[in-house]
């Protein structure tokens, strides 16, 4: 009989390195990953014989596991849906899991060891856990309405064989050599507890067969649909469990579980997680809630039951009035199912208003999280547009605090009537912004938005509780009805006059022509000397950049530079135009500055052999001066 031997691929045999050497302090999950695998192939198995009458069956289906304490052996079978011979090739040969390789590269990155496991612990590797405990694995599997077993064996290393099976077999057959010092896995007290602990709710029997003692069958597990269960029997244990087996790690940070009769009745068990997932921003926004009808698997791919902005939700919906036949094509169609995915979004959201009103730490956390998916609805769910907008937060200019808009409005100045914003990547780039200077000097609260997504959903909204929205960085604001704080920073200079500004600014321009669409004297800035700022129409200057980032704008627009008449150097400099003496100093300086604009904003400078040139010559003439 002929063996095949594969690779694993690059991939995968990190991944397994990783697993096997440092992922779990807890190696017993292993069993709870295979008996989660089990329990998922059933559930297959069971759909396919309802729905597909070639394949209907009456046959219980089962997870066994087999102890044989002189064979070091630990056997898992189940009689589910089963591999084919190019499925145990793809399934346990390759981490199908798209972002794998960012995460991969992400850990290794990572220096300090904690945060590696932090990392790996967000990531749930299933059947691979198996090496954790053994030397060698063998599947023997059959996959439905196939004909042949096949016979997948490896030692987690770099390689596994597949060969058809002498035996056969209807599901799967996981056999794990146990290794030398996990004997304890060979224990059937052991086994009995680590299966009662961890996989109670599988909605199979799980029954235990001790080699020797095959009249001693025990059942493990309650072997019911935990959803179904009455809220007040379930343990918080339990949840838990339940979470884990759906691929959540940890705990879960809240837990929704109602049964909502009415027109459509249907039973929701769904968790929101406490740590966003490595692949959140996976370009599929895929979301996986299962789906179920009378405690029967449908699919764990319906696209229609949550919106992709909630897709960090797990859980399992069941309802007795879907189908069990319906179809993927026709779920968007499906009546039934737009009523229960309209309800629980409700649901989820009048969930989170709670917390965002009575457990605002807890929340903050949650919104740190998943905030800036969540945020994807303001852009994408327009009936619901405000009720997400409202239980949003944002970092600002007030404090380390995240804010909401309304919390913002309540500590708006006496005459402003906008709800001023700057975007930016990250917090450090927009702190560094000078043009927040003159909002801060005056106590005027910006909101910063870093998240990508802000500047898709910003402009769609315009405004909010009939503020305006209004980025500090486009266009002209009207600083001059707020005073200045004084005694915040008793730096405030005396400015140079209009008249003094009016002929720099002239000067300037005809230095620096068309590189810069105006000049103006700033009211925003208090330390810096210039900064950059877009023309009341253009594109904001953060979202131009990030089109222009994304391929989608191939153009740099020319922006406006907004020059500092209270700053030291732009009052030198308006003192040598004043004197018309050195020319050639003023366009140096004016082109430096303005390249010194660009390189805040995250810009190279327009012309970067000019630019250290004109540098040079500078700080030549400065130290020799
Ligand atoms: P995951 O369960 O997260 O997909 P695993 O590594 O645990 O990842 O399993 C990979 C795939 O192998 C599963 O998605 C499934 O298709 C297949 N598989 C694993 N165990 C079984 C089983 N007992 N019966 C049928 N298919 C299985």
């Amino acid at each position: 009989m002929s063996v095949e031997k594969h690779n694993f691929e690059a991939e995968t045999g990190k991944v397994l390195n990783i697993v096997i050497n440092s992922l779990y302090s807890n190696k017993d999950i292993f069993l709870r990953e295979l008996i989660s695998n089990s329990s998922d192939a059933c559930d297959k198995r069971r759909y396919k014989s309802l729905t597909d009458k070639s394949f209907a069956s009456t046959i219980d289906l089962n997870i066994n596991i087999n102890v044989d304490p002189k064979a070091k052996t630990l056997k898992i079978s189940d009689n589910g849906i089963g591999m084919s011979k190019d499925e145990l090739i793809s399934s346990l040969g390759t981490i199908a899991k798209s972002g794998t390789k960012a995460f991969l590269e992400g850990i290794t990155k990572q220096k300090n060891k904690d945060d590696n496991l932090s990392l790996i612990g967000q990531f749930g590797v299933g059947f691979y856990s198996a090496f954790m405990v053994a030397d060698k694995v063998e599947v023997i599997s059959k996959g439905i309405g196939t004909k042949k077993s096949h016979h997948w064996t490896s030692d987690g290393q770099s390689s596994f064989t597949i060969s058809e099976s002498d035996k056969d077999v209807d599901g799967t057959e996981i056999t794990l050599h146990i290794k030398k010092d996990e004997k304890d896995y060979l224990d059937t007290f052991r086994i009995e507890n680590i299966v009662k602990k961890y996989s109670d709710h599988i909605p199979y029997p799980v029954k235990l067969i001790e080699d020797g003692k095959e009249n001693e069958v025990k059942s493990l597990n309650s072997a019911s649909a935990l959803w179904m269960r009455n809220k007040k029997d379930i343990k918080s244990e339990q949840y838990e469990e339940f979470y884990n087996h759906l691929g959540g790690i940890g705990k879960p940070w809240k837990t929704i579980h109602n049964t909502t009769e009415g027109i459509v009745s249907f039973t929701n068990l769904l968790f929101i997680p406490e740590m966003k997932p490595f692949d959140l921003f996976n370009p599929d926004r895929k979301t996986s809630v299962k789906l179920y009808t009378n405690r029967v698997f449908i699919t764990d791919e319906c696209e229609d039951l949550l919106p992709s902005y909630l897709r960090f939700i797990k859980g399992v919906v069941d309802s007795e009035d879907i189908d069990l036949n319906v179809s993927r094509e026709m779920m968007q169609s499906n009546a039934a199912l737009n009523k229960i995915s309209k309800a629980l979004v409700n649901k989820i959201l009048s969930e989170l208003k709670k917390d965002f009103e009575k457990n605002r730490d807890d929340y903050e956390k949650f919104f740190n999280e998943f905030g800036a998916a969540f945020k994807e609805g303001i852009y994408e769910d327009f009936e619901r547009k405000k009720s997400l907008i409202d239980i949003s937060l944002f970092k600002s200019s007030n404090g380390e605090q995240l804010t909401s808009l309304n919390e913002y409005i309540s500590r708006m100045k006496k005459d402003q009537n906008e709800i001023f914003y700057i975007s930016g990547e990250n917090i450090e780039q927009i702190l560094t912004s000078p043009q927040i200077e003159g909002f801060k000097s005056r106590g005027l609260e910006v909101i910063y938005m870093t998240d990508p997504i802000d500047e898709f959903w910003l402009p769609s909204m315009n405004e909010y509780e009939g503020k305006p929205f209004k980025s500090i960085t486009k266009g002209a604001i009207d600083l001059s009805k707020f005073d200045i704080q004084k005694d915040k920073d008793s730096k405030s200079k005396k400015p140079a006059t209009k008249k003094d500004i009016d002929k720099l600014i002239s000067e300037m321009k005809t230095h620096l022509g068309d590189k810069v669409k105006d000049i103006k004297s700033s009211q925003m800035l208090t330390d810096s000397p210039v900064c950059l700022t877009a023309d009341e129409a253009a594109m904001d200057i953060h979202l131009e950049k990030l089109m222009r980032q994304h391929k989608r704008l191939d153009k740099e627009s020319t922006k406006i530079l907004e020059i500092n008449p209270s700053h030291d150097l732009i009052k030198s400099l308006g003192k040598i135009v004043q004197n018309s003496k050195d020319k050639s100093v003023v366009s140096d300086v004016s082109h430096l500055l303005l390249d010194q604009a660009r390189i805040v904003e995250g810009e190279m400078p327009l012309d970067t052999k000019g630019f250290t040139e004109k540098l040079s010559s500078i700080i030549t003439k400065s130290l020799s001066g």
